[in-house]
């Protein structure tokens, strides 16, 4: 599709062409089970194993402490569950998560609460920001795990996860964080922040869908959702997705060379979008850190016109411009309050409209600048709102 903006980075970013020649080599070339013991199994176990390396090098962490999964969402689903099911202990114990994070975890928290376990949920500030003092004050002596994402996917904030992760390890309790959003953006160091498990995917950093991991420190004991052949440690048996394992290790590479780049090309490219956007919308407002956000990640309301996001997205997507209205999975209730807003404060009516600009690798500044042009006509073309100052940086 020519001449298409393509700013939703946050739902899925398009495939690096390096990582599709790769993963299109491996697809061709090795066809072998890498439990398979003759020639074609062990080039495969080696793609495999150097996949592991890349990945593991992302994190800083070492390869034995990458457990591959098939997404982001099994992932967190393993570091909860993996922990809660271990059956050598006898109360089914107390978690520590935020209000406003994926999913992914919180239906998995609403399942361990249908199973005896009590959850804690964290407030945010009207930045989307866990207070650390919150977290210090949440435990109790059940306390097994505390999970908190890096960076949200509704509104980018990065939450402080090497203050986090001490607090929890001054307390000898598991730290486990969603890192789906932040990891290959911003640096996620293991061997400097005493966090425990880390969930990673590949489709955010241009890798393929359907490929993601767990980090597990060593030493740390899970219990497997997934039972079989004993790959991945015991911890996640099946044959391995050799290929997409091969695209999610090159794009863990590209994102590491690059990150630093990047993420200042990327906030500069935000920074313009949003220098832009107060001149031509005023109405327009920053929801989230001013600074404290994931570099490519904008996410905007509009004072009067909030009930209007689908009709805004549509009509943007009319123009040729694909951008979200709050996170990928929450688009079929785009009509409904989003949570995460609630959580930061938000009333019901402004929680409702929101708008998501995720930058990535392959998006320009004309493209911003193109931009510039369509949103400000799509917006006002809506219906006149009354004029307003509020555009919060
Ligand atoms: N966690 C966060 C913060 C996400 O944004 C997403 C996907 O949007 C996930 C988890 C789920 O990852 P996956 O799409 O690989 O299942």
């Amino acid at each position: 599709m020519p001449d298409r903006i393509y700013f939703d980075h946050s739902a899925t970013a398009p495939l690096d062409p390096r990582v599709a020649f790769v993963m299109n080599l491996a697809n061709v070339e090795t066809f072998g089970n890498p439990s398979s013991l003759h020639s074609e199994g062990r080039q495969a176990r080696e793609l495999v194993d150097h996949a592991r390396h890349q990945v593991a090098a992302l994190l800083h962490a070492t390869a034995s402490e990458i457990v591959f999964t098939a997404s982001g969402t099994e992932a967190d689903n393993l570091a909860l569950l993996g922990v809660f099911r271990l059956d050598s202990e006898t109360t089914p114990g107390h978690l520590i998560t935020s209000a406003i994070e994926h999913p992914a975890i919180l239906e998995t928290c609403r399942f361990l609460e249908h199973n005896g376990v009590q959850v804690t949920y964290l407030p945010v500030d009207q930045h989307g920001l866990v207070d650390p003092d919150d977290l210090a004050r949440a435990f109790r002596p059940d306390t097994r795990l505390v999970s908190i994402m890096a960076a949200n996917n509704v509104v980018g904030t990065l939450q402080p996860i090497a203050d986090l992760s001490r607090i929890a390890r001054e307390r000898g309790v598991l730290f486990h964080t969603d890192a789906v959003q932040s990891a290959g953006k911003v640096p996620l160091d293991v061997t400097r922040e005493p966090v425990d498990m880390v969930s990673i995917s590949a489709h955010k950093l241009h890798g393929p869908k359907g490929i993601g991991a767990l980090y597990v420190r060593s030493g740390v004991r899970l219990q497997p959702l997934i039972f079989g052949g004993g790959q991945e440690h015991g911890l996640r048996s099946a044959t391995e997705n050799v290929a997409g394992l091969v695209g999610f290790g090159s794009a863990a590479q590209l994102a590491l060379a690059d990150m630093t780049e990047e993420a200042v090309r990327l906030v500069q490219l935000r920074d313009h979008l949003l220098a832009g956007l107060q001149q031509a919308l005023p109405q327009a407002y920053l929801i989230g850190h001013s600074f404290k956000r994931l570099p490519g990640h904008v996410c905007l309301g509009f004072a009067g016109q909030e009930g209007e996001s689908i009709r805004l997205l549509l009509s943007l997507d009319e123009a040729g411009v694909a951008i979200s209205s709050g996170s990928a999975c929450s688009a079929h209730k785009a009509s409904e309050p989003s949570y995460v807003l609630l959580a930061m404060g938000f009333d019901p009516i402004r929680a409702r409209g929101t708008l998501r600009v995720t930058l990535g690798r392959f998006n320009t500044k004309s493209e911003v600048d193109r931009f510039l042009q369509i949103l400000p006509q799509a917006v006002n073309a809506l219906r006149p709102v009354a004029s307003y100052g509020g555009f919060a940086r």
